[in-house]
């Protein structure tokens, strides 16, 4: 079941979902009314299904309809694949922030880095090894470079 904590600041409300969405979810409901700009952090979303998407998109379609500015942030892994999956799934809205797959060379151990996608752009969409956090070996981006990041180039 997926959880919403809201945070308003000023004209601004920023939501963070948690959680796995995985079936038919009252996002209005959950998220309520919603001010000029609407900021989604969905860095702890592990899995979105089908029927998750359904309603994730209607939900945001009509926020956007309503002139909301929508701004998606630390979006996880999980997002990422689906913005690039379903060209109109960020209603619009523009992705500020995400979450990058990383397998370290050593230990195979799975980390995520989270990056801002001005810099990926400002970097030519390169994305850099990173410190493994578990031992001192490197860690290297865990993807296609163009599927991951296909949204970027649109
Ligand atoms: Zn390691």
């Amino acid at each position: 079941m997926v959880n919403v904590v809201r945070e308003t600041n000023g004209n601004s409300l920023t939501i963070r979902l948690s959680g796995p969405i995985e079936e038919s979810v009252n996002f209005d409901e959950l998220v309520g009314a919603v001010p000029g700009e609407l900021r989604i952090i969905t860095k702890d979303v592990p899995r979105i299904n089908s029927v998750g998407v359904k309603a994730w998109i209607k939900f945001f379609q009509g926020v956007s309809a309503r002139g909301v500015k929508l701004v998606f942030a630390e979006c996880s892994t999980a997002i990422v694949e689906q913005i690039n999956l379903i060209s109109n799934f960020t209603s619009g809205g523009s992705v500020e922030s995400i979450y990058v797959p990383f397998a370290c060379n050593q230990c195979k151990a799975e980390l995520i880095g989270l990056f801002s996608c001005d810099a990926l752009k400002a970097a030519g969409l390169e994305i850099p090894d990173v410190q493994c956090s578990k031992c001192p070996g490197k860690a290297v981006f865990d993807d296609i470079p163009e599927e991951y990041l296909g949204f970027l180039q649109r």
